[in-house]
């Protein structure tokens, strides 16, 4: 990522530079961000704590002090290639980048989703994606978990954050959606006979545990961060039902056999209580949805370990949206049964101590309002905190990356966001983030976007 070190100023004070940062290979290593915040929220430790000073160097966390820092003490030399921003906060509430668990970044549903999909190629949605990334950065997620594509274009633009070509979240994809002949994942659900073909392990279609080892290789081969499946039906699908069981356990066990042997993690999408039995004694690592979990679900989860990924954000969305005519009658009656029920078993699953991630599944709703979560969790009996921890040092370890981010400790990525206010009394302020910093680059400052990190 280029920095040009003058234009950045926003409402920072800028204090020092030099000249060629930007063309230093190693100039990003040399670059200090100092970001004074009036208040911090401290995941680690579930505390709101005073005035807190972050210093980033390069793309880590140096340290992390109570009250401020001499910023003298890190002016660059004269002529030296480093530089230092310093950004201070005293009425912002700083904390971690903000993690989604459950996105689409490759899509985003409007009412002409469903015969887009005969007009648009992979080339059509790759290029959309790069427009939901920037979005979903701006609004404070720094890293998402992105659980399913339809032709890999979610890889791609990993690839392409990755290698600073475009700005976005940092992206751990699932690639292609896992799943059974007719069910969630299947792309040719609701198409007339001619049109349907055979989707085979190739395309994420599966029917057999032989089937599974082949989806889970091709997906080594195709360069995925981890495993979506679909052991239960869905909504926004053209088939009859939204909770039947789709996938047997000995398929179930096959995937997470053979994502184990690749380093992956399993996300399991299931709304009926059978398909999330099977996917928990199955193995997988987190449910997603969950709509219709029972006591005996959440008994089992709390056993085995298993994260809880609710989405309440997608079941009120597509509610809303069914009735307004959004989707084919199947999808609506499927999204008038399961959207209401969501919040409901978030709030239960909570009480009874079930491991929660925060996610949202963007994509149903637009991309960029992630954080409306946050307030759908505390609606459904989640205290504040609680939601901001699921969204930070939760959602690291659901990703097996809780070294690398989800805190603001000495040594992690240098991910660090702030509100206006205090979060913790008004949770909407979630919905106001207006300081974005990503591995050491400030995206976002003031509330406007920071062009010279944004452009290439
Ligand atoms: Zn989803």
């Amino acid at each position: 990522m280029r920095i040009a070190p003058l234009a950045a100023a926003v409402t920072a004070l800028f204090v020092a530079s030099s000249t060629a940062a930007e063309t230093s290979p190693d100039a990003h290593s040399e670059q200090v961000v100092i970001v004074e915040c009036g208040h911090f929220v401290d995941v680690v430790h579930g505390k709101l704590l005073g005035e807190t000073t972050i210093v980033a160097r390069g793309d880590r966390i140096e340290k992390v002090v109570s009250g401020k820092v001499d910023t003298k003490a890190y002016m660059p030399a004269p002529n030296s290639r480093a530089s230092l921003r310093y950004y201070p906060m005293p009425d912002r509430t700083c904390m971690p980048g903000l993690i989604d668990s459950h996105t689409h970044l490759t899509s985003q549903m409007s009412k002409s989703s469903y015969s887009d999909q005969f007009r648009l190629n992979p080339a059509d949605y790759a290029i959309e994606s790069t427009v939901y990334a920037r979005r979903t950065l701006l609004a404070g997620f720094t890293t998402v978990r992105n659980v399913g594509d339809s032709n890999n274009e979610s890889i791609a633009l990993r690839n392409a954050v990755n290698k600073g070509l475009v700005p976005g979240p940092r992206i751990f994809s699932a690639g292609q959606f896992i799943g059974t002949t007719g069910g969630h994942a299947d792309p040719t659900d609701g198409y007339r006979w001619d049109l349907q073909g055979d989707p085979t392990p190739k395309d994420g279609i599966i029917n057999s545990p032989e089937d599974a080892w082949k989806a889970v290789r091709q997906h080594y081969k195709d360069g995925a961060d981890l495993i979506k499946i679909m052991p239960s039906g869905g909504v926004l699908d053209e088939s009859s039902s939204a909770d039947n069981p789709q996938m047997t356990i000995a398929e179930i066990q096959a995937v997470v056999a053979a994502a184990h042997d690749y380093g992956f993690t399993v996300a399991a999408h299931a709304h009926g209580a059978e398909g999330i039995r099977r996917a928990i004694v199955g193995g997988v690592d987190s449910i997603e949805h969950g709509t219709f979990m029972n006591d005996e679900d959440m008994k089992l989860m709390k056993e085995h370990g298993t994260w809880y990924v609710p989405t309440i954000i997608a079941g009120q969305f597509v509610m809303g949206k069914a009735k307004e005519g959004w989707y084919p009658p199947q999808v609506a009656r499927k999204a008038l049964e399961v959207g209401p029920i969501i919040m409901g078993t978030a709030g239960k699953a909570y009480k009874a101590g079930v491991k929660i991630a925060f996610g949202t599944d963007a994509g149903v709703y637009p991309h960029g309002e992630n954080a409306r979560e946050f307030e759908y969790m505390v609606e459904a009996g989640m205290p504040p905190m609680f939601t901001i921890q699921a969204a930070t040092l939760h959602a690291a370890q659901l990703l097996k990356h809780d070294k690398d981010f989800g805190s603001i400790e000495a040594g992690k990525f240098a991910d660090v966001v702030a509100v206006p206010g205090n979060p913790l009394d008004d949770i909407k302020l979630m919905q106001k983030v207006d300081f974005v910093m990503k591995a050491g680059v400030v995206y976002e400052a003031g509330g406007k976007p920071v062009e010279t990190a944004l452009d290439n």
